[in-house]
């Protein structure tokens, strides 16, 4: 043994005399911290900036985890993987379905002609499609919009899952059946679920009708403007909440 590396070596009487001196001055940091004020680590900057960069960085790392994704069958008919869009750090996450022809072509969510009706329905919550972020249950095209297969789900689900949990979002909003049944783990019906918050991994989840299912029915729309409002409020609300705790 060379004499740098002898002079590594902590016997373990000193290691845990080290230990204890190091956990006793954490506790007399923590309880003059807390004397002063102190509101928890999830409040503390250095904690909420290390959380904003983990979650580009997860993103990334999900999208490079799932990349040239031959998991499914979808696979062989997709142009391009639709991953999702928007901001990283969105405290309310938008769900859909699937990728439709022109999301497919442009490897974007909701920017078809149901897309469009998405835009104007976060507009209308006073919100941009930068703000918040957008993505669906499955990232590649079904043919000819059919609906996605049980295993299709199972096999993309888990990136889904993984996408939330990094951007850890305030407010969730599933759009239509396919997104609603799968986050809530129910066959129950949209019309059944729509027009009040369940909770998915301890977050508000407000289900509501498909664009898609709103261009063919627009008598609907009422009922989606409905969900919207309760969405806002709770939206204001969080947001207010974490204006106050920032404030202190
Ligand atoms: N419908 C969806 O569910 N998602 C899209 O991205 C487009 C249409």
């Amino acid at each position: 043994m060379r004499q740098e590396e002898a002079l590594l070596i902590i016997e373990p009487d000193d290691y845990r005399i080290w230990l204890k001196e190091i956990v006793t001055g954490l506790r007399h940091y923590l309880e003059e911290e807390m004397e002063l004020g102190w509101a928890g680590w999830e409040n503390s900057p250095a904690i909420k900036l290390g959380q904003e960069i983990s979650a580009v960085s997860n993103l990334d790392s999900i999208r490079q985890e799932l990349g040239d994704c031959q998991r499914c069958r979808l696979h062989a008919s997709r142009t391009r993987i639709v991953f999702g869009t928007g901001n990283p750090h969105a405290e309310l996450v938008f769900i859909g379905e699937a990728p439709g022809r022109e999301e497919d072509l442009q490897g974007e969510p909701f920017v078809g002609q149901a897309g469009q009706l998405l835009t104007r329905i976060i507009e209308a919550i006073g919100l941009s499609r930068q703000e918040v972020y957008i993505t669906n249950v499955i990232k590649c095209r079904p043919p000819e919009n059919r609906n996605p297969a049980p295993e299709e789900i199972a096999a993309c689900e888990p990136f889904l899952i993984k996408q939330l949990a990094a951007i850890r979002p305030r407010l969730i909003c599933a759009l239509g059946t396919f997104a609603a049944q799968t986050l809530l783990k129910t066959e129950a019906k949209i019309s059944a679920l729509r027009g009040r918050f369940h909770v998915y991994q301890g977050i508000p989840l407000m289900p509501t009708y498909h664009p898609a299912f709103l261009l063919r029915n627009p008598q609907k729309k009422r009922d989606v403007w409905e969900d919207m409002k309760k969405l806002k409020k709770e939206y204001e609300k969080l947001r207010a909440a974490s204006a106050a705790q920032n404030a202190q």
